[in-house]
């Protein structure tokens, strides 16, 4: 235990949590037998709840969780902002150590928490979670998220793990990197690929959520595909020069033919069959190309404004914990947690 340097000594299990009053009670008592395994392996470990603008029982079930274990830290977004925007913010408010991010329905097992910590004293950054099943999930969702890895695959040079959400261990180092990338849009599973390192994935079998209902449907899944490919991919953009390239190409061979046909032949007016559906074709074509300029350019127009990603209404950090263990770390803690004290209350943080 003595060996163990310092960054590694730490752990914060980051959950966000958006209306699930149900789930939490049965996903509390697993996190705490997570949080004593990790402490059984030398790790100093804590969970931060971060509460996205519930509007059930959520930040009270909270607090309760909180007055019952010293190591629960707790964060309110002053309304529902998105799951990657409160991840974000969790990661923002994890001062030091490692962090494991989970999702609050139970789908990722805390249980699994030793052979992250495993990988990640190997030397891993980025120690992500691989789905071998989705169970309880149905065959639509299963093969739009198998599609979407595939063209976000194709479209992006960034590397985007297939199967592979939001459950991952990050490294000291890892969390520094990403806290530096402050895009509005926010594509987790983009910007994690994004910053690189030493990643390494752990497959898994993703169970069902333990209760509660998901709170993505297929429209919100569809534009956080939408999401992923804008925000790392700008091949969109040149399928419209491509596309108009290839019209123009074949409008021109198509032209020449006219004339010559006309110079032998002679022409009859006819044909208006064909030059509707050109017509139909060509406008069809500049309104999806104007249609996806629209798109980067709507984002450009949201990153413009600058403003910060979340809004924190309550901040309560993890209690005692064992801060006295590591005197050499307090100073450093009490800044980071000051300012954050005093980002809170001026409302605003990022
Ligand atoms: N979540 C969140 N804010 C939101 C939506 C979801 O913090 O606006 C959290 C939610 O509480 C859960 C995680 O994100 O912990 C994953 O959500 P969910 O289980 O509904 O998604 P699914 O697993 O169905 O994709
Ligand atoms: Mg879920």
């Amino acid at each position: 235990m003595h060996a163990i340097p310092p960054e590694h000594r730490c752990l914060t299990l980051v959950v966000a949590a958006f209306n699930e009053a149900e789930a939490l009670p049965r996903l509390q008592p697993r996190i705490h037998a997570a949080l004593d395994m990790a402490e059984a392996e030398g790790l100093e470990a804590r969970v931060l709840y971060v509460d996205d603008g519930s509007r059930d029982g959520t930040w009270d079930l909270l607090r309760r969780f909180a007055g019952k274990d010293r190591r629960v830290a707790l964060l309110r977004l002053s309304r529902n902002f998105g799951k990657e925007a409160a991840l974000t913010a969790g990661l923002d408010h994890v001062d030091r150590g490692a962090a494991l991010i989970l999702d609050a329905d139970g789908q990722d097992p805390p249980e699994l928490l030793p052979e992250f910590v495993a990988k990640w004293r190997e030397g891993y950054d980025d120690v992500h979670g691989t789905r071998l099943a989705r169970e309880g999930e149905g065959a639509f969702k299963r093969a739009s998220a198998h599609g979407f890895y595939r063209v976000i695959g194709a479209l992006s040079r960034t590397p985007v793990p297939r199967d592979t959400g939001d459950f991952r261990l990050l490294s000291p180092r890892a969390l520094a990197a990403l806290r530096q990338l402050r895009e509005r849009h926010r594509f987790m599973k983009g910007l994690f690929g994004w910053i690189g390192f030493n990643a390494v994935s752990i497959p898994y079998q993703r169970g069902p959520r333990i209760a509660g209902r998901s709170k993505f449907n297929a429209w919100k899944l569809w534009n956080f595909a939408l999401e992923g490919i804008t925000s790392f991919s700008t091949a969109p953009l040149r399928l419209a020069t491509y596309a108009g390239l290839a019209t123009a190409v074949f409008a021109f061979g198509y032209g020449g033919w006219v004339v010559v046909k006309a110079l032998l032949w002679g022409d009859r007016v006819a044909g208006w069959p064909s030059l509707m559906a050109v017509v139909l074709f060509l406008g069809g074509v500049q309104l999806m190309a104007l249609g996806m300029i629209g798109e980067y350019l709507g984002r450009l127009y949201e990153e413009s404004k600058q403003r910060p990603l979340y809004l924190v209404d309550a901040w309560q950090p993890a209690e005692g914990v064992s801060s006295a263990q590591h005197p050499d770390l307090v100073p450093e803690t009490r800044g980071v947690r000051h300012a954050h004290g005093a980002a809170a209350a001026g409302g605003e943080i990022a």
